[in-house]
């Protein structure tokens, strides 16, 4: 059993749904799940319907416009013929979304109960194109496999009932299921946070035991650097999973941070590799370490604020300081990327979201001398040297500097 994932990117036009159908057709005799995010940006454009539903009313046809528009026009270029049954199936998905959003209780369990039918609209049109062309699969409605709990917006995994579900049901042929939703015991939909339908992925090849799991992307593999923030990146042909781990902790974005972990569990293979591109090679993610060094990656974030704080009586950054602190940090729901400190201050290194900071600021200033530099950039090195240092810094003015054996960190203007 192999497991496959394709994102929005993969499926943002009608022309890149058959792209996958030819790359499908390769797997027509393969035991295979492949599981699908929504089209191109519609997570997105479902976000502004929940959020036009709950605060702004007259502009929840529009969205929803917007929605029904874009699948049309992808389904009237797939499916020439209007008699296919695709269009009854859409029609009653729209249908089902049209009464959800009569039925509206609170924020997150409504965004949960909205937001997912990209996937099942996504999953619907691919399925049935699939069909038509010669690939024959099966649609399975992923939330009568994938059981969480009722924490909307970021549910967590049922991992026991999961593995049941997913492990009773049928893989006759190719199946083509949603990623990023689940449904929690009472059958609400569920979602698994933004982007988490390589965690959905995962989850399959972890209850299947897959042989291997593919994140289809629009890059070659894993890249050593956002090509945006350096354009000489290159791809990481292996790596651990223990280095997928730290680079999605420092703040890469290819892999979901929560995929790696199921599949280290059970060994299981995973690759990164291009839509664009199928036959090339990609990124292989596994357990062995020593490749892991062969070459320096880079992690970027921008817009981040560093601010240094010390007590105003001149005392110690002592334990009791620094729990008031984190305390007042953790309430303000702002997470911290990185810390440093020294006898009279404690430096903190966050994204500069302006309403969380002004709360944590507030929370701490009456006790606490407050300095800080906004718009500040954060990079992390993995595997640096000391020349890749030189070269990445120079010309910036660093503010801050943080080594250890394998990662450098700055934070630079
Ligand atoms: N469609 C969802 C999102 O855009 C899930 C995913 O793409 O992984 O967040
Ligand atoms: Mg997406």
């Amino acid at each position: 059993m192999k497991v496959f994932k394709f994102g929005g990117a993969s499926v943002k036009d009608a022309q890149s749904i058959k792209n996958i159908g030819s790359i499908l057709s390769n797997y027509a005799n393969d035991k295979l799940v492949v599981v699908v995010s929504a089209m191109g940006k519609m997570t997105n454009a479902f976000e502004w319907l929940i959020n036009s539903y709950c605060y702004s009313p007259l502009k929840v046809t529009e969205a929803l416009n917007e929605i029904v528009d874009f699948h049309n026009e992808i389904l009237w270029e797939l499916f020439p013929d209007k008699g296919h049954i695709v269009y009854v199936e859409i029609n009653e998905l729209i249908y089902q979304l049209e009464q959800v959003l009569e039925d509206y209780e609170d924020y997150d369990k409504a965004y949960d109960s909205i937001v997912g039918f990209g996937e099942l609209i996504s999953t619907t049109i691919i399925s049935n194109y699939l069909n038509e062309t010669g690939v024959a699969n099966e649609w399975l409605d992923v939330r009568k496999v994938i059981q969480t709990n009722s924490e909307y917006r970021q549910a967590k995994i049922d991992w026991e009932k999961t593995e049941e579900l997913i492990g009773k049901a049928e893989y006759k042929s190719i199946v083509v299921t949603q990623g990023f939703i689940g449904s929690d015991s009472e059958n609400n939909m569920t979602t698994l946070g933004r982007e988490g339908s390589d965690f959905s992925a995962a989850i399959f090849g972890y209850c299947l035991n897959a042989e291997d799991v593919t994140i289809w992307k629009d890059v070659p593999g894993v890249l050593n650097a956002d090509p945006k923030h350096y354009p000489e990146a290159t791809k990481i042909d292996k790596m651990s999973y223990r280095e997928a781990i730290e680079l999605s902790y420092y703040g890469a974005t290819v892999i979901h941070p929560k995929t790696i972990k199921p599949l280290e569990n059970k060994e299981i293979p995973l690759y990164v590799k291009s839509f664009l591109n199928p036959q090339a090679e990609g990124t292989i993610v596994q357990k062995l370490t020593e490749f892991d060094d062969l070459q320096p990656s880079y992690i970027f974030i921008e817009d981040q604020i560093l601010v240094s704080i010390s007590p105003k009586d001149f005392s110690f950054i002592a334990e009791d300081n620094m729990s008031f602190i984190f305390a007042a940090l953790s309430a303000a729901k702002l997470k911290v990327n990185l810390v440093q400190n020294s006898a009279l201050s404690l430096s903190l290194c966050f994204k500069n979201e302006e309403k969380k900071v002004k709360k944590f600021f507030e929370s701490i200033k009456k006790s606490f001398l407050l300095k800080y530099n906004e718009n500040v950039t954060l990079l992390t090195i993995r595997h640096y040297s000391e020349e890749v240092i030189a070269s990445m810094t120079n010309n910036k003015q660093i503010y801050l500097e943080q080594k250890s054996r394998n990662t450098a960190r700055f934070i630079l203007k």
